[in-house]
Order: structure tokens, then C-alpha cells, then sequence
């Protein structure tokens, strides 16, 4: 049975780039109305007087058929005169706003000076795009990913962007965390016997994934609900896709592999999709791995993988040791 003959609401946790192109597969493969997901806003910062959220962004313009594909964040048909009169007047041109996309933020900072959230921006803007999947961020509190680095503690744009990655990572954390809020609504739904499932996007976990763990109430919400929790890995043949993950975790001590994944995920899922590359891996992943190809480099990729991790998240729920009634395994 494929994914679309089910019915039932599918929760996606992602970042950007890499976590959205499965979100999109997900978002295609789905029945109008049936995906929710969950966006990682640790990336989020303030730059030139407007509130910027870079995930909540390129999830929005990769659902609507906006994003550019080959650099997979901004929009499609961008033009950069604005940062070129930024740099040509010594402003601080060195995070890329393109003319198109600053509508984006322009509106969002409006809409956030005016009291109301970016739980509803979100959805505003999902509406206005024509998007029918919910797109929530993981909180309307200020969350901001500090990385400690070999220059210091670095907000999270200095070091991905402005540093590029280059000082070595000694440690991230997520300021404001503890006292920040899910979305409205996000727990609720976790809970919901109407659940199929909850994906985790093959994301970054240490940037991406884990800044939304951290918001109180949400991992204990992912560990009681009766939905099989299920990550794709981003790490594939010892390596990330794209990105600095693999070189993130060298830093950490970890080396690249689907097992790292899984002992990061460990208490969080209840299945792995790992690449054909990793199969070898899986008799020590500890917990029930799909094997498929998960590189997406067209639609067609992330429709495949899409539905298939959707049947292999319907497999586990029908396993006799699934977390029926849930809060069993964490
Ligand atoms: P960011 O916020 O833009 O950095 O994007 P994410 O955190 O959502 O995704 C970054 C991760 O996506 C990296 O670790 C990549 O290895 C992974 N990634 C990118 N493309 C693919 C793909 O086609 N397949 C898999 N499995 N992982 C991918």
C-alpha cells in the first residue's frame, strides 16, 4: 500500500535545505491537509532591523514551488540589487538578502512589531503561498543557537554564515530555551490519536533537530505519543550530503555514521531509514532500520522516499512491541 491510500496526519520535524526537500516529498505524497510540520527557529536572528527565520523560510518557498534549486535556500529568479548598494554603502552585507525575499522579512518583522506571532505569520503566510500542509515554528519564543567555537561563543548566522563554518565547534547550545513555549497547539497534536506518524527530516541533528527537542514539553510529548517516531539519517557512506555536519561531529568527537545518528536519536525514534551505502550498519542501529536509496536529487527521490518512510513507519505502529499507548520506550 502506498502512502497516499492511508489516511491519518503525518508530523514532520526540519530545518532547511536538507530536512525541506524531504518535507517536500512528504507534502506531495500526502493528502491535502494531512501534513503538519514543526521548523526549527534556532537559526532565527535579527539583521538590519528585520526579524529573519531561515528554516521557517525555505520551508515556505520550497512547499510553494518558489525555492531556488540549486541553491535550495531563497527564491527561484532572485535578483541582489539591494546587497550590492548594502556592500556599495559599507552596510553589513555579508548574510545575502535578495530583493524578492525581503518582502519576507520585511512583513514578518511588521507583522511581529505588531503583538501577534509567528505561529500566525506562518500560517499567513502558508495561506497566502497556497500551501495546504501546516508549517509551525517550534516556538514564538526567541530561541537562539550560540555555537561555542575555537573564536568564541558565536549566534549561530556569525558562525554558519559570516565565518562559514571555518572556527572548530566546541559545543552549541540553545539560548532561551528552557523557558520558551511549543507552539500552540503542537503538543496537543503530538498527543492526538489522529497521528500516523512523526518524521524526523534527515536534518542536521545538532543544529537543526535538537533546538526543537529542546523546547520544553516537546520531547516529552514525541516520547508518550502513540505515533512511531522516525528519523532519516543525513549521514550517508560516513558522510553528510551537503553542509557541515560530518564536519561538525568530527569536531564533537563522533565519527560520520548512521550509528551516530542513531545513538543521537536513541530514546527519541522508534525506526532509522539509512542509505543502501550504510546497509552493513544496521544489525547495530538498535532499532528497526529501513534500507533504501534516501539521496534526493529530483521530485521523484523525495516522493519515493517520502512513502516509503511512511509504510515503514506504518510497520512499526503495527509491530506487537510498538509504543501502543505510548511512553513505554523512553
Ligand atoms: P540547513 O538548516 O539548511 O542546514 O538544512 P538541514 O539541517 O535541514 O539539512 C542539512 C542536512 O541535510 C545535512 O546533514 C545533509 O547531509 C542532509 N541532506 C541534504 N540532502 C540530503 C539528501 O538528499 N538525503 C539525505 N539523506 N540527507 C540529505
Amino acid at each position: 500500500m502506498t502512502a497516499r491510500a492511508h489516511s491519518g496526519d503525518v508530523l514532520a520535524l526540519c530545518g532547511g535545505i536538507g530536512g525541506a526537500k524531504l518535507a517536500l516529498g512528504l507534502y506531495r505524497v500526502l493528502e491535502a491537509g494531512r501534513l503538519t510540520l514543526v521548523v526549527n527557529t534556532g537559526d532565527d536572528f535579527e539583521h538590519l532591523g528585520l526579524n529573519i527565520s531561515p528554516d521557517l523560510d525555505t520551508v515556505l518557498y520550497t512547499l510553494a514551488g518558489l525555492a531556488d534549486p540549486e541553491r535550495g535556500w531563497g527564491r527561484a529568479q532572485e535578483t541582489w540589487e539591494f546587497i550590492a548598494a548594502l556592500r556599495q554603502l559599507d552596510g553589513e552585507a555579508w548574510f545575502q538578502l535578495g530583493d524578492r525575499d525581503l518582502a519576507m522579512h520585511v512583513l514578518r518583522t511588521n507583522w511581529l512589531r505588531s503583538g501577534k506571532t509567528l505561529t500566525e505569520f506562518a500560517a499567513h503566510m502558508a495561506r497566502q503561498l497556497g500551501i495546504s500542509a501546516r508549517i509551525l515554528p517550534m516556538t514564538d519564543a526567541a530561541v537562539r543557537t550560540i555555537v561555542d567555537t575555537s573564536e568564541g561563543h558565536l549566534p549561530f548566522q556569525h558562525y554558519f554564515v559570516r565565518r562559514r563554518c571555518e572556527p572548530a565547534m566546541r559545543g552549541i547550545r540553545f539560548e532561551g530555551a528552557t523557558e520558551a513555549r511549543p507552539a500552540p497547539g503542537l503538543v496537543e497534536f503530538i498527543g492526538s490519536q489522529a497521528l500516523r506518524a512523526i518524521v524526523i527530516c534527515p536534518s542536521n541533528p545538532y543544529l537543526s533537530i535538537d533546538p526543537i527537542v529542546a523546547v520544553p514539553g516537546i520531547a516529552a510529548a514525541l516520547g508518550a505519543s502513540a505515533a512511531p517516531v522516525v528519523a532519516v539519517s543525513p549521514i550517508i557512506g560516513g558522510q553528510a550530503v551537503k553542509g557541515p555536519t560530518g564536519k561538525i561531529m568530527a569536531e564533537l568527537g563522533i565519527a560520520a555514521s548512521t550509528r551516530a545518528i542513531a545513538a543521537h536519536y536513541r530514546g527519541l525514534i522508534d525506526g532509522l531509514v539509512i542509505d543502501e551505502d550504510d546497509a552493513d550498519d544496521r544489525v547495530q542501529i538498535g532499532v528497526p532500520v529501513l534500507v533504501t536509496r534516501t539521496l534526493m536529487k529530483d521530485i521523484a527521490d523525495r516522493e519515493r522516499l517520502a512513502r516509503n518512510v511512511v509504510d515503514f513507519a506504518d510497520t512499526i505502529a503495527l509491530q506487537p512491541s510498538a509504543k501502543v499507548g505510548g511512553g513505554g520506550r523512553r
